[in-house]
This record gives C-alpha cells, sequence and structure tokens, in this order.
C-alpha cells in the first residue's frame, strides 16, 4: 500500500486537543493494551516502543497526530511486526509531508556594475586572476548596492555568492582614500571562496576560512599591509555602511 503523504488533509481526526487521545484510544484498541503515549519532533525521529507488563510505552513523532488511520493501521503494523518496508512506509509519510511554503521572496534583478567611480573591478580582477588562480576563476564580480540603513558595528567589504557565482565587493570603497592594494585585497580573498568553495563540516557550521584559506590569503602580495590598514581604517566605514558578505 502507498501512503499519499497529502490524504490526511482529506481525514481530519479530531480537533487539535482530541487528536492525542484519538490516536492514544486507535492504538489502544487495536494493540489490545493499554497505552502510555508521548510525541517527539525531533529529526529523523519515528516511533520507539517499550512494552512493559501493565502499559506499553510509545513515543511517536507528533506529525502521526494529524495522519489518517491507513497511517495509524501502520503504525499498529510496525509496532507489532517491526517490519522494515513498514517502517519505511512510516518514514515517507513523515518526512515528505508538504511542509508550509516560505513566503517567496521577490527575485531582485542584479544589475552588474564594475565600473566604480574610482576603481573599475574587472580590471583588478583580471589581474588577480592572472597572477594567482591561472584565469580560473569564473565569478562575476559587482559593486553591491549602497544601503540606507543604520549604522552598524561591523561592515563587510566584499562577498562571493555561490549559487550566483558573484562576487560583491562594498561600493563604501570605491574611494581615492581607498588604497588600491587593500580593494585588491579584498577582492581577493572573495576569488578565494569562489576557488575554494564552501567546505561542509559533517553537516555542522559550514567551514568558511579553514587552514588552507588563510595560508592562501597570505600569498596576497600586501597581506600584512591590507590587514594593517583594514585595522587603521575600519571604524570610518562604521557610520555610513552598506553591503554584506563573508
Ligand atoms: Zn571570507
Amino acid at each position: 500500500m502507498i501512503i499519499d503523504p497529502t490524504a490526511f488533509n482529506k481525514y481530519n481526526i479530531g480537533m487539535t486537543e482530541n487528536k492525542y487521545s484519538l490516536v492514544r484510544s486507535f492504538l489502544q484498541r487495536k494493540l489490545k493494551k493499554k497505552i502510555r503515549l508521548s510525541t517527539s519532533r525531533s529529526r529523523n525521529f519515528i516511533i520507539s516502543v517499550e512494552n512493559q507488563k501493565e502499559v506499553m510505552l510509545i513515543k511517536i513523532h507528533s506529525q502521526f497526530l494529524k495522519a489518517p488511520f491507513a497511517v495509524l493501521d501502520k503504525l499498529v503494523e510496525y509496532i507489532q511486526t517491526k517490519n522494515k518496508n513498514v517502517e519505511n512506509e512510516l518514514k515517507k509519510f513523515i518526512y515528505k509531508i508538504p511542509q508550509p511554503k516560505k513566503k517567496k521572496t521577490p527575485v531582485r534583478v542584479e544589475k552588474i556594475s564594475h565600473i566604480g567611480k574610482v576603481y573599475n573591478l574587472k580590471v583588478l580582477f583580471d589581474m588577480l586572476n592572472e597572477r594567482y588562480f591561472d584565469n580560473s576563476v569564473t565569478a562575476n564580480i559587482t559593486w553591491g548596492r549602497t544601503s540606507n540603513s543604520k549604522p552598524k558595528r561591523s561592515i563587510r567589504f566584499g562577498s562571493y555568492e555561490e549559487v550566483k557565482d558573484i562576487i560583491r565587493i562594498n561600493p563604501e570603497l570605491d574611494k581615492s582614500s581607498v588604497p588600491k592594494f587593500f580593494l585588491g585585497y579584498v577582492i581577493y580573498h572573495e576569488m578565494l571562496h569562489c576557488k575554494l568553495g564552501f567546505i561542509k563540516n559533517d553537516g555542522k557550521k559550514n567551514e568558511i576560512h579553514t587552514k588552507k584559506f588563510k595560508e592562501l590569503e597570505k600569498q596576497y602580495f600586501a597581506f600584512n599591509k591590507s590587514q594593517e590598514w583594514e585595522k587603521q581604517n575600519k571604524e570610518r566605514f562604521f557610520s555610513n555602511n552598506s553591503g554584506a558578505g563573508t
């Protein structure tokens, strides 16, 4: 039997407060035993059963409270047989239920503009690409949008968006007071992200600036000078901030 994950919509087995007792009495009837029922929302969890003398302790994924009787029958079958196929059907029910749709964010059409008032990003990008990457970096590069948001306590000079393969540079850097070596450093940093990608670390937080990344970053000809310049000049960007990235 194939369980239609959307089927539960057709079988509203009770109002919110009744679902729990409905499922419990259903299981009790079918299993002919006193049931103590609890629920869990943990990831990958389906069901756990502890059969005691007087009572059967059953913990089920809370989605089962919305399940049609056909699914609850499967639940009973699984409790009785521990059959793998049945377990898989239950998993399908729990984890393929259509999730409530996220609000769509309007797609903004992005203009690629590498020519600024002072700096042409593409020229710098191409120079760096040749010098450090054998022209292998594929990303597009653009000045980011200026934002009118409130002053912030931190600033991101550049970002790399992997999906769109695009490097954005904070337009605050498009000033003659910003030395070329520093802008180059920001671009180089983002090019490294493009080159190395974002490494997933066992599903934990993505590791962004790996050891390898940091080693390669130091190869930039003005690495120390750029770090120093950033330290000395960072504050002046804070009052008039824009851009985002890593
Ligand atoms: Zn970074």
